[in-house]
């Protein structure tokens, strides 16, 4: 495991700064969401706010309650998510496998990682949908830039199954290469006490 360390805090929160392989899975199925203040960060100071997002961003459904009865949406609170590249990368994932905006990168990707507490991935995303809907309810910037992107059919999200399904894989093939390690570590000591005896 290996850390990239930036100092940035946000709802009384710290960023995460783990990259190993587990944690920056996402970045090829599921890009991070943002939340209202990472658009100062993203958006350079002489872009036009929504040309810009024209090209990085997409909005998506995000979290969605439904009423198993109704089929009825009691609950929903759409987010901003980075766009993609053709093969279902982020838009700012580097061939290198870095982040292009890694300083400034989306709440939903530099404030998680696969090695945090559950109550505490939880509470994160409790700040962030909370802060997400107030921007709704204020029509912030954000809100507009969501609108606007819904509006002209530049919207994205919805790959939660599918980035389930590709960390499990993850996850097997990165205990496989543990397995593997560990079977020749004993090995190598078995063969070290032969020789010492
Ligand atoms: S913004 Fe950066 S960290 Fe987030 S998904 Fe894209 S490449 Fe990964």
């Amino acid at each position: 495991m290996f850390s990239l360390p930036v100092v940035r805090t946000e709802g009384g929160f710290k960023r995460t700064s783990c990259a190993c392989e587990l944690c920056s899975c996402y970045c090829k199925v599921m890009p991070g969401y943002l939340v209202p203040s990472d658009l100062a960060g993203l958006i350079p100071a002489d872009a036009d706010p929504l040309e810009w997002a024209r090209t990085h961003l997409r909005a998506s459904k995000g979290l969605q309650v439904v009423n198993r009865l109704t089929n009825e949406v009691v609950v929903s609170i759409p987010s901003l998510v980075p766009a993609k590249q053709e093969n279902g990368h982020c838009h700012w994932l580097q061939p290198d496998g870095k982040c292009g905006v890694h300083a400034s990168s989306p709440f939903g990707c530099a404030f998680f990682d696969q090695h945090m507490k559950e109550e505490e991935g939880e509470r994160r995303t409790g700040y962030a949908q909370m802060v997400r809907s107030e921007a709704f309810e204020q029509n912030s910037l954000y809100a507009t830039i969501w609108q606007t992107l819904n509006a002209e059919g530049l919207t994205g999200g919805g790959e939660y199954a599918q980035s389930q399904s590709y960390l499990r894989q993850v996850r097997e093939r990165l205990a496989r290469r543990q397995a593997n390690k560990d079977r020749k570590r004993r090995r190598q000591e078995k063969k070290r006490r032969r020789k010492e005896r």
